[in-house]
């Protein structure tokens, strides 16, 4: 699956926010949004006049970095999130929500998603007892996500789990570090996602 490649900390200084893209660097005095608050590149420093398209746009960039989706993976998941019933916005940071990947990184066995991601394409993440090596595995209530018996002693799981202290778990997982394993209680609510997006103006963008 395609993913981007380039410096993250660019993609954080574009939209203006922490995305908290590299684990410990982003809590530390080397996070470079503290250093150089101002878009990257020559014009970085004028102010682009804020029309309605382009707040839409930098939401819609913003939300795609911090789940790390490209656009044609992106506009996937609001085309599913607009036929399922319910407010599209809602399902479609639902569906971004319920990635392995990201339920991983939730979880604290992966200091970002971007790390989730190769955990889980290595085959040291569990689903209810079965390898899964799929980041966007959607996982559904009941589910109970494991690192797998081989790779408990993995130094990469280990660091996460001393960095993860600093991330909360959101009420809709559930998690037993002693057995590094955690359980879906239930799909997210709204306000159990604590992604920084305004998702009704990604719908207002798409909507045109
Ligand atoms: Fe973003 Fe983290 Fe880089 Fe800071 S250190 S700019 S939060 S990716």
């Amino acid at each position: 699956m395609a993913r981007y490649t380039g410096a993250d900390c660019r993609l954080c200084r574009r939209e203006g926010i922490k995305l908290f893209l590299k684990g410990d660097r982003c809590y530390s005095d080397k996070c470079a949004i503290e250093r150089r608050p101002y878009p990257p590149g020559q014009a970085g420093k004028r102010r682009p006049r804020d029309s309605e398209y382009r707040v839409q746009l930098r939401e819609k960039q913003k939300t795609k970095r911090i789940y790390g989706l490209l656009e044609k993976q992106f506009r996937s998941y609001y085309e599913l999130a607009n036929r399922q019933t319910g407010i599209t916005g809602i399902n479609l940071l639902r569906l971004l929500e319920t990635r392995l990947d990201n339920a991983v990184y939730r979880l604290g066995f992966a200091k970002s998603r971007d790390e989730a991601r190769q955990v889980v394409r290595h085959g040291h993440i569990t689903v209810n007892d079965g390898r899964v090596n799929i980041p966007s595995y959607r996982v559904r209530p009941g589910d109970v996500i494991a690192v797998a018996n081989k790779s408990k002693d993995l130094v990469v799981i280990k660091t996460a789990l001393i960095s993860s202290e600093k991330i909360e778990v959101p009420g809709w997982l559930e998690v037993d570090i002693e057995k590094l394993a955690g359980k879906v209680l239930s799909m997210p609510e709204r306000e159990q996602i604590d992604a920084p997006v305004r998702e009704q103006l990604i719908v207002e963008l798409y909507s045109k």
